[in-house]
């Protein structure tokens, strides 16, 4: 397949440089990144997308996509997917989706989990929104980039799951480290708060998989002194997501709004900045309870 790819940064760059080596023919742009082996370097995103039949964006923020999916449209032949695997606003999915549908194209928006160790090794987990006809045609791609794509529904339903499923996660996060943090206050030892909780009701991806004690449960960022992982910035961008869309869609969501405070404080204010994001703990056991 010809493939445009615009956005070659840390999660772009591997993903790309994947389809390339499984023999497709990938043109790419970015004016920042340097580009990966097998990928066609253009000098500008409508030269990167002109003759592609799937044109793929990974960029930093819905603004970015807005601006480079008015550039591309209008270049990308007609019956073409414009496929974007940002994590932007849903507005923005379903926006770009309807300017691509009356263009004549087909849009899927297909967020990611799995981090930048996903995007190279190709363990990938998709979220899409689209039509049915795009996912058939882009299904190829995601089983190179990707181990598991499930399809949500129409545009804007893969960025939807993914907000939902990062706002949970942002949530159990502080829950896992604040009972760490009381446990260390009751006297209890952390070894045996995981060994309980792990296989209790109060169990979580947080908790069983990527605990925040260091030297507790298997192998995460806590271990090696709560380097990134997954940054406590890029959860913050996640949580202020869902909030935007809980906005949107006027939706009460009172947990996830904490939390958003909460990583605010931690990243704007604090020194969360760079650190993974499990490194609430270390900042809840240094608090007393009066502080604010
Ligand atoms: P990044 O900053 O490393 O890469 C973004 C790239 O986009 C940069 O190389 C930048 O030069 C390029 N870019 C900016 N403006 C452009 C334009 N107008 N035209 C072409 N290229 C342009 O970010 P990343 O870590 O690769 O993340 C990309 C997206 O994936 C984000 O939306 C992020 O939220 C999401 N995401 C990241 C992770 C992660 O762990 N890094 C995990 C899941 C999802």
């Amino acid at each position: 397949m010809k493939i445009g790819f615009i956005g070659l940064g840390n999660m772009g760059g591997p993903m790309a440089r994947n389809l390339a080596s499984a023999g497709h023919e990938v043109q790419g742009f970015d004016p920042a990144a340097t580009y990966p082996e097998g990928i066609t370097p253009c000098t500008s995103a409508p030269e990167a997308a002109a003759d592609a039949e799937v044109v793929i964006t990974m960029l930093p923020n819905g603004a970015i996509l807005r601006d480079v999916a008015a550039q591309v449209i209008p270049a990308m032949a007609t019956g073409s997917v414009l496929l974007d695997c940002s994590t932007v606003d849903v507005d923005t999915a379903r926006e770009v989706a309807r300017q691509a549908k009356a263009a004549g194209l087909e849009a899927l928006d297909a967020p990611v989990s799995g981090g930048v160790g996903g995007a190279a090794a190709g363990t990938l987990t998709f979220m899409v929104g689209g039509p049915e006809s795009a996912f058939g045609k882009a299904r190829p791609l995601f089983e190179i980039m990707g181990q598991k794509t499930v399809h949500c529904g129409d545009a804007g339903a893969g960025q939807a799951a993914k907000i939902c499923n990062n706002m949970i996660l942002g949530v159990t996060m502080i829950a896992t480290c604040e009972a760490f943090a009381l446990a260390d206050k009751l006297g209890l030892d952390r070894a045996r708060l995981f060994d309980v909780v792990s296989t209790s009701s109060g169990s979580s991806w947080s908790m069983n998989t990527y605990c925040p004690a260091p030297g507790v449960g298997p192998t995460s960022p806590a271990d090696k002194g709560y380097r990134p992982g997954f940054a406590a910035e890029l959860m913050l961008k996640d949580l202020r997501l869902s909030q935007q869309a809980a906005e949107s869609a006027d939706a009460d969501t009172p947990m996830g709004q904490l939390a958003t405070a909460l990583y605010e404080q931690f990243v704007e204010r604090e020194d969360g900045r760079g650190k993974d994001f499990s490194a609430m703990l270390p900042r809840l056991e240094q608090r007393k309870r009066a502080s604010p």
